[in-house]
């Protein structure tokens, strides 16, 4: 069987460790990943989204943190803030750092970032394709209104806004920068063309998959994808499992609730995503057009994911 995940960073990341235990021998996983959150730092080109789903998979990942490498240390960090150079609010670990050399020297070189990407993962073996939604260049900025006095409303980069305000700051709306003329990763329409199934990750919905799906390409290959889409509600009890979800989530007027997101991501009938939707037991969805089932969605360990997993596989059929 073929699989295609749509995926964030952690949630996403988690996930496709139960896709993995529910594989059977012979699948083949592929996991379009998200890269919005994207930056460029100290001359370093990072894709959280892509690192975390490589660390997770491969066995490098800080498991308290979720994300970054296991036995991390903070030399590089220590460094940057005696220079005093910004920004100091997102910490590179020296591990870490190494896969950003090694991946902005590719770039340089003039490889595509899904070729970079293979080249990382050759290391991590993460048993999973991570292709990145595009090759080329999008990145989240959110517009918010600065603490000044008077407040003024400027655009700043997704990350600015995710770790150094921790998401407080009220965010009137997203873009994409870049996104108009950016074309999706071939292999991720490739991807998605020839899957038997494809999974949408709880991942954050606003930050994580519209931004996926909003890449040029993206929505006509899903319109037209063979197998059934079934996506899994990230929002359990009418709360984000963890993080801060909400906060996106409001600035799209979307409300926090299984029933909110199911019918902001529609049915694929009526030019929407989804074919089916699971949601945690109570928290029962109408949303019309899409086959909406309750099971058990915390994702405790891999094993427990891969039974919410074989769920999703039951609903669309495979
Ligand atoms: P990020 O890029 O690291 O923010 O991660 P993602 O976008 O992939 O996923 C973040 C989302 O994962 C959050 O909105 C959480 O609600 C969701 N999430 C995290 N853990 C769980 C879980 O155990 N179950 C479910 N259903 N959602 C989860
Ligand atoms: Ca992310």
């Amino acid at each position: 069987m073929k699989v295609t995940v749509l995926v964030g960073g952690v949630g996403g990341a988690r996930f496709l460790q139960g896709v993995k235990a529910a594989a059977a021998p012979g699948d083949a996983i592929r996991a379009v990943v998200n890269i919005g959150d994207d930056i460029w730092l100290h001359g370093l080109r990072v894709c959280p989204d892509l690192d975390t789903c490589m660390y997770t998979l491969g066995a490098g990942i800080d498991p308290e943190r979720g994300w970054g490498r296991a036995k991390e240390t903070w030399s590089v960090r220590e460094e940057l803030e005696a220079y005093g150079a910004d920004p100091t609010w997102f910490g590179l670990g020296d591990r870490d750092v190494a896969t950003h050399l090694v991946r902005t020297r590719m770039l340089r070189a003039g490889y595509p970032l899904s070729q970079v990407t293979a080249a990382l993962c050759h290391r991590w073996a993460p048993g999973v394709d991570l292709i990145p939604a595009s090759d080329d260049r999008i990145e989240t900025h959110v517009v918010v209104d600065t603490g000044d006095d008077p407040p003024q409303r400027k655009a700043i980069h997704f990350q600015e806004w995710w770790v150094r305000h921790r998401a407080a700051l009220p965010a009137h709306s997203f873009a994409s920068v870049g996104r108009d003329q950016a074309t999706a990763c071939p292999d991720a329409l490739a991807a998605v063309a020839d899957a038997d199934v494809v999974l949408v990750a709880p991942s954050n919905p606003v930050v994580s998959i519209h931004t996926i799906v909003d890449v040029p390409g993206m929505r006509p290959a899903l319109a037209a994808a063979p197998g059934r889409i079934v996506g899994v509600s990230p929002i359990v009890g009418g709360q984000a499992v963890r993080g801060m979800a909400e906060a996106c989530l409001a600035a799209v007027e979307v409300p926090v609730s299984a029933e909110g997101v199911g019918r902001w991501y529609g049915a694929r009938s009526t030019g929407g995503l989804l074919d089916g939707w699971l949601v945690a037991p109570g928290d029962g969805a109408d949303v019309p057009g899409v086959e909406v089932r309750e099971v058990p969605l915390m994702m405790t360990d891999p094993d427990t994911t891969a039974a919410m997993v074989r769920a999703a596989y039951e609903v669309a059929g495979v």
